[in-house]
């Protein structure tokens, strides 16, 4: 874990280097939908320490037993009814793709800590994918500024799977321009950028990714 772990530093490095990047601006999530405790102890054992979850059943005992070591990410499509079970114990939710679904996390923040959230935005335009369509992404920002119990931090997506990584390059381009339009609509910082998965991380990187989430070149690629 540990090697693998140091093997993505380096990549996630080198592809910092060529865009003209700190790599220290890039977070690694990793994802551990695939493995169970015992392998959110071993990655925390090899210096990682923000991981991802997509479903909150799967991820209660992890976040139960790991949840002061760890920052934990939510990273799946979220029911409205759902957002009860999350609690406060999320460091920070990357899929916010609805007015509801905004509406009910920042109804179920304690008061005075609101849950720091990601829009995501369907960049492929895919009908089974989460997020917003891009041009429905500035209302929702609108709404979500305005809800006292969120703070929007950036925008997250999910690219169509595809066999060649550069063919992931145009999403990637579109959600960091999508950021830095509603950074000049809204006048928020907006951040984070969360993109990038095993097999595309370091095109998402050379375009700007601050948060890239990892999950198979981790814990299941020999
Ligand atoms: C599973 C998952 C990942 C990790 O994908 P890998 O290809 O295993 O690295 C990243 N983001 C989301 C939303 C996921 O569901």
């Amino acid at each position: 874990m540990a090697r693998r772990y140091a093997a993505i530093r380096e990549r996630i490095a080198r592809a910092a280097r060529r865009a003209g990047r700190d790599a220290d601006a890039v977070r690694v999530v990793a994802v551990t939908k695939y493995v169970g405790v015992d392998g959110v102890a071993a990655a925390l054992a090899a210096g990682l320490r923000d991981f991802g979850e997509n479903r909150v059943q799967d991820a209660r005992p992890k976040v139960e037993r790991f949840g002061r070591e760890a920052r934990w990410h939510f990273i799946g499509q979220l029911q409205t009814n759902k957002v009860r079970y999350l609690k406060d114990l999320y460091f920070l939710v990357h899929s916010v793709d609805r007015p509801r679904l905004a509406e009910a996390l920042s109804n179920a923040a304690p008061p005075g800590r609101p849950q720091a959230v990601l829009l995501q935005v369907n960049v492929g335009r895919e009908p089974q994918k989460g997020g917003v369509a891009p041009e429905e992404l500035f209302d929702l920002l609108r709404f979500a500024a305005g809800l006292p119990g969120i703070r929007v931090e950036g925008l997250m997506a999910i690219p169509p799977a595809v066999a060649d990584p550069e063919a992931a390059r145009p999403y990637f381009r579109m959600l960091r321009e999508l950021a830095e339009r509603a950074r000049e609509a809204s006048g928020l910082p907006l951040p984070e950028l969360s993109m990038g998965m095993s097999g595309d991380f370091e095109v998402a990187v050379e375009e700007g990714a601050t948060i890239v989430r990892i999950g198979r070149a981790l814990f299941v690629d020999p």
